[in-house]
């Protein structure tokens, strides 16, 4: 049996070595585009406000352990396309440029998810930056070393967590949020009026129905926010307006949830029997009240 596992945060990794433990025999191939697996995001904030010394210690696998379980693991490899008709995949080495096709008996998704990137002028701003990875991890650690004034565009989980280890770490934070609430897919008005009030007392300066129009940059370095409700001088900014599902490969192959996430029974399979997704890519119907996964 060849299993291919496309991408290797959590999703992939832990695929990866459950299927080795289990069936050892299995000839499994990963690849993933970055050089690092399983770095844990969790631990940006943790290592922004210094409960996490090492950014380095988030991590609890690499592509030689996997090696080590019998894993064929292609880092610096992206996956271009995937044709489930034929069971083929064509890969780019990232480092060789050469491009290439392999096959698989059985597929997992594991390509998670990228930050929205809001499509607004001087996005592209280099001090405008985006959180998930452990490299874009690493830039927001020293953009906070270097800067004061710090800008934190959307007001969800990851933004909240941001503002807090900033404010904690005496930085002046700003918080833009474009709608009236701040943590809406979490928390009620309520809720959520007392944590902007938690907040406040903590420094952090929070602007509700501000949405972010523009960045602009000038030669000087200096950076600006336009807003609907008026401009604002910051000396960076992270954006963390959302996450979206990678699952482009399998459009039109499998079916695919209105927000893009690939949509599985409970064992993990999409539509597809021969190919299985798991993590931010995938979405599962879930009942809490049955407290498991309903099959489709
Ligand atoms: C700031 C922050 C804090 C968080 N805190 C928590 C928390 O406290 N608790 C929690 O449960 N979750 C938390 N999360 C969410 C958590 O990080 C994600 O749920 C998790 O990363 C999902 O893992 P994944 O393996 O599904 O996907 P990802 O982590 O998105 O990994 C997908 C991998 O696939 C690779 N890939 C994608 N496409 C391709 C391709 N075509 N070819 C090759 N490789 C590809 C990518 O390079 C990437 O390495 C947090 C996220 C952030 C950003």
């Amino acid at each position: 049996m060849k299993v291919i596992i496309v991408g290797a945060t959590h999703a992939g990794t832990i695929a990866a070595t459950e299927i080795l433990k289990i069936h050892p025999e299995t000839d499994v191939t990963i690849y993933e585009r970055n050089n690092n697996f399983s770095f844990l995001s969790c631990g940006i904030s943790l290592y922004l406000d210094g409960q996490v010394n090492r950014l380095e210690d988030m991590f609890y696998s690499s592509p030689e352990e996997l090696r080590d379980l019998g894993a064929k693991v292609e880092d610096n490899h992206d996956v271009l396309q995937i044709d489930a008709v034929n069971h083929e995949v064509q890969v780019a080495n990232m480092v060789t440029g050469k491009v290439f096709t392999d096959t698989y008996d059985k597929l997992v998704m594991a390509t998670g998810s990228t930050p929205v990137v809001p499509p607004i002028f001087g996005i592209d701003n280099a001090k405008v930056l985006l959180c998930k990875n452990y490299q874009q991890a690493q830039e927001i650690y020293q953009a906070s070393e270097k800067y004061h004034r710090i800008a934190i565009v959307g007001a969800g989980y990851s933004g909240t967590e941001f503002a807090e280890a900033l404010a904690k770490t005496g930085h002046e934070v700003q918080m833009f949020q474009s709608g009236g609430q701040i943590l809406d897919n979490y928390v009620g008005k309520q809720m959520s009026d007392s944590i902007v009030d938690m907040l406040a007392q903590h420094g952090v300066e929070i602007f509700l129905n501000h949405r972010v129009t523009g960045f602009n940059g000038d030669s000087e370095g200096n950076l600006e926010l336009e807003t609907a409700g008026g401009n604002y001088q910051v000396d960076a900014a992270i954006v963390t307006s959302g996450f979206v599902a990678n699952s482009d490969l399998l459009h039109g192959q499998v079916e695919v949830e209105k927000h893009g996430f690939l949509l599985v029974n409970g064992h993990m399979q999409t539509t597809n029997p021969d190919i299985y997704a798991a993590g931010d890519c995938s979405m599962v119907r879930f009942n809490q009240l049955v407290g498991q996964p309903i099959p489709r």
